[in-house]
């Protein structure tokens, strides 16, 4: 299930909204608000995402052309989503070095 809040993983509060957590699946950088420590998606797997999303555009792009139907191309948007939802699930949060 998505949760509303995710534990950070180095304090261990659940402290991470959604809202963020999403925006680390964009590549952004975090920063915990009880303990500062600034976090991230774990790389690997979000770049593994990353691959998945071009993959949806490349495949699905190229069924519709060779199918000669462009409602193929509506895949896109619904694999997206699914793709975005499975980040936020299955990609956990890392923490970074310190600032200092
Ligand atoms: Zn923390």
């Amino acid at each position: 299930m998505i949760r509303s809040h995710y534990h950070c993983p180095n304090c261990k509060r659940a402290s991470i909204t959604l809202r963020e957590k999403h925006s680390t699946g964009l590549w952004k950088i975090i920063t915990c608000p009880h303990c500062h420590r600034r976090l991230t998606a774990l790389p690997l797997l979000l770049g593994l995402f990353a691959g998945l999303h071009v993959w949806n555009i490349a495949w699905f792009t190229l069924w519709s052309y060779y199918k000669a139907n462009p409602l193929w191309l509506l895949m896109i948007p619904v694999v997206w989503l699914i793709l975005d939802i499975l980040t936020l699930r299955f990609v956990p949060l890392a923490t970074l070095k310190r600032n200092n």
